[in-house]
C-alpha cells in the first residue's frame, strides 16, 4: 500500500503536472494543504486535484482564498491570496472551503495522521526539520497516530520521536530549501513504513512567466528559480 504525499503546490500548475508524472503507481494521494495561493493558477490546481480525488486538508493560504482574512500574512502573501480570492470559482472556493483542518485515517493498521502546520495549530504552527527532540515531542505528544505528516515549511522532513514517523514530503510549488526543484513523498505502508522523498525538475521558467503575467508580484517569480 502506497500514499502519495503532497504538499503547498500553491497554484503552481507546472510543477504539480511533472510530480503526478513522475509519482510511481500509488494507491491515493493526500495533500497536506494550500493548493492555492502564491502561483498564477489556482483554478487548474484545484480542478487538477479533484480529478485525480487528492484528498486534502486546508492549508493557510486556503483558507485565506476563502475567507479574505491575511492577518499574519506579509504583503505578497497577502497580495496573491486576494488576488486568488478574486479569480478562484464559485465551485473552487467550494470546494477548498469544506476541506478538514486534519485528516486521519488507518491504513493496513498504521493510523495516519496530516495537518497543514501542526496538530495544536493546524493552519498556521511551523515545524521545522531543525527542531530539537523535545520541541518535536511537544508538537506531537498528544496525536494517537504512528505516522504524522505535516506541510506549511515547504521543506522535506523525516523524524521519529515518541515512537511518532514524523514526516513533510517539502513543497510542491514553492521549494525553500534552496533546492528549486519540487518535492513529494511516497509513503510505503506494505511491512513497515517506509519513505521515499523525490525531487522533481519542471518548467521554472513558464510558472513565473505566469506569474508575472497575472500582475502577482516580481518576488513569487524570482524565488521559484533559487528555491527559497
Ligand atoms: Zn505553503
Amino acid at each position: 500500500m502506497k500514499i502519495g504525499l503532497i504538499s503547498d503546490i500553491h497554484s503552481n500548475l507546472a510543477a504539480f503536472k511533472a510530480v503526478l508524472s513522475d509519482m510511481p503507481k500509488v494507491d491515493g494521494i493526500i495533500c497536506i494543504g494550500d493548493l492555492v495561493g502564491y502561483g498564477a493558477e489556482p483554478n487548474e490546481v484545484v480542478k487538477l486535484a479533484r480529478s485525480k480525488e487528492v484528498r486534502a486538508v486546508m492549508g493557510n493560504h486556503d483558507y485565506a482564498a476563502v475567507t479574505k482574512d491575511v492577518r499574519g500574512m506579509n504583503d505578497r502573501a497577502a497580495t496573491a491570496a486576494l488576488w486568488t480570492a478574486d479569480v478562484l470559482s464559485q465551485e473552487n472556493l467550494d470546494y477548498l472551503a469544506s476541506l478538514p483542518h486534519h485528516l486521519e485515517f488507518n491504513v493496513r493498521g498504521q493510523r495516519i495522521y496530516a495537518v497543514h502546520g501542526s496538530p495544536r495549530d493546524p493552519l498556521s504552527e511551523y515545524v521545522f526539520p531543525d527542531f530539537s527532540n523535545r520541541d518535536l515531542a511537544e508538537v506531537v505528544r498528544e496525536v494517537e497516530a504512528d505516522v504524522i505528516v505535516l506541510g506549511h515549511t515547504h521543506i522535506p522532513m523525516n523524524r521519529m520521536v515518541l515512537g511518532k514517523a514524523i514526516i513533510n514530503p517539502g513543497g510542491v510549488g514553492q521549494p525553500r530549501d534552496r533546492d528549486p526543484r519540487a518535492s513529494y513523498a511516497v509513503l510505503d505502508l506494505s511491512r513497515e513504513v517506509k519513505i521515499l522523498f523525490r525531487r522533481v525538475e519542471y518548467d521554472v521558467e513558464a510558472a513565473a512567466e505566469k506569474i508575472k503575467a497575472a500582475g502577482l508580484p516580481e518576488e513569487l517569480a524570482t524565488r521559484l528559480f533559487f528555491g527559497w
